[in-house]
């Protein structure tokens, strides 16, 4: 069946990427009424994703959505244990459904938006417009912004390493207090890595509930009963025996340096995780989303071509070298991490992994990883360019 209607904006999936720049585009007078088209396979969306990020303890967009807020970061590693304040900043959690159900309520009330409940499986450009193909039709847009990552896209290449961050994590409350609701541990590389980078991340919403997760930085993921039997040792180690879980979440989250960008056209523009939003050395997405859909629609406001929206920036070299030395070395993270997080000042660190760090930090940040590695690593990856 074809759909004859031209919309001027059509989205592939409606998760954080596509809702996020929803938001903005409703915000700005010149597009908050152009025709939309959102096509996402899901119709039951729910807390599919706890998404935590941080930001000045003031700032105010997500605080309806912030189910909590920790002001210190713990670090542990079998050579450190750190524990901050993060100040000024605050690291934060928000569950997608309530997100989610928000912005529902927001495109139900917008009638120059149109929902379809179907799987995209493809598009084809033209001059003036792009055709997008789901399962049961075909839509025609000025405009195709693509959400759904391929996997194979970057797993079928061997220029860029490609990582993943992935997880099994256990919502749990138990019978004793147990955690410091003030305190995040946003890595415990206390548990056996196995030749892999592998960590726990501890969120505690109050002194007897926490989301505990199980996370490794590696290239394959395992068998779920592989993370939970983790999560179960971790646990026993901290004498936390009697408990319940209440709700699970997994996940895997890509870590690569992939130019995801080089797919985009003057029409079709890959956004989110498939666009290469996800900071590569750490899997961090959602601020990252959140400064994208901002700067997009100020640059949809100019009509310009798609393909001139992404600039790489010096970041995109670090991320890269920093994962071709974690995917050569991947029982390396702990040892890496614990020395960025043992010689530099956490307000540096988390300048450095939003992206607005100086050079001259840069260069301290540089300095506190074993040089020689990076420097074997370099030379490698400038031989491979010139082959
Ligand atoms: C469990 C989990 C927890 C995460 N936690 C964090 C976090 O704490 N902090 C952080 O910064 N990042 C986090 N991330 C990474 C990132 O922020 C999220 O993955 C984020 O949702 C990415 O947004 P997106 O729009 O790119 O992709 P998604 O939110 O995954 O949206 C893609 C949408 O496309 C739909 N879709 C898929 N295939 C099709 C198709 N063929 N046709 C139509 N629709 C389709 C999907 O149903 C989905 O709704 C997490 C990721 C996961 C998986």
């Amino acid at each position: 069946m074809n759909n004859e209607k031209q919309y001027t904006f059509i989205f592939a999936g409606a998760g954080a990427a596509t809702l996020q720049i929803l938001g903005n585009l409703l915000e700005c007078p010149q597009l908050s009424n152009a025709n939309i088209l959102i096509i996402e396979q899901d119709s039951q969306k729910k807390n599919d994703r706890t998404w935590c990020f941080w930001e000045p303890k003031e700032k105010m967009e997500w605080t309806p959505y912030v189910v909590k807020e920790w002001e210190k970061i713990q670090f542990s590693s079998s050579s450190l244990s750190l524990n901050k304040s993060l100040s000024p900043l605050t690291y934060k959690m928000i569950r997608s459904e309530a997100y989610y159900k928000t912005m529902h309520e927001r495109i139900r009330q917008h009638r120059s938006i149109d929902v379809v409940y179907d799987a995209v499986i493809g598009h084809h450009e033209e001059d003036e417009r792009v055709t997008v193909r789901t399962t049961n039709n075909t839509y025609l847009g000025t405009y195709f912004f693509n959400s759904v990552f391929d996997w194979g896209l970057v797993q079928n290449q061997k220029r860029y390493p490609v990582l993943q961050q992935h997880f099994v994590g256990w919502f749990i409350k138990t019978e004793l207090d147990h955690f410091d609701p003030t305190t995040a541990t946003f890595m415990d590389f206390c548990v056996p890595q196995l030749g892999n980078t592998r960590f726990m991340y501890v969120l505690p919403l109050s002194k007897n509930e926490a989301l505990v997760e199980y996370t490794l930085f590696s290239k394959d993921r395992l068998k779920r009963a592989s993370y939970e039997r983790e999560i179960r040792r971790y646990l026993n180690t901290k004498n936390i025996r009697n408990y319940t879980i209440s709700e699970t979440e997994e996940g895997s989250i890509p870590m690569t340096s992939y130019p995801f960008s080089k797919h985009n056209t003057k029409r079709v523009m890959h956004i989110g995780s498939a666009g290469g939003w996800t900071k590569a050395s750490t899997g961090f997405t959602f601020t990252f989303i959140e400064r994208k859909a901002a700067s997009l629609v100020l640059f949809l406001k100019e009509n310009k071509d798609l393909s001139l929206f992404e600039k790489r920036n010096r970041f995109w070299w670090y991320d890269l070298l920093f994962l071709d030395v974690l995917a050569r070395y991947n029982n390396k993270g702990t040892m890496l991490f614990s020395r960025l997080f043992e010689r530099t000042q956490l307000a540096t660190i988390f300048r450095f992994l939003d992206e607005k760090s100086s050079l001259g930090e840069e260069v301290r940040i540089m300095r506190s990883f074993p040089v020689g590695l990076f420097i074997m690593q370099l030379i490698r990856r400038l031989m491979r360019a010139f082959h």
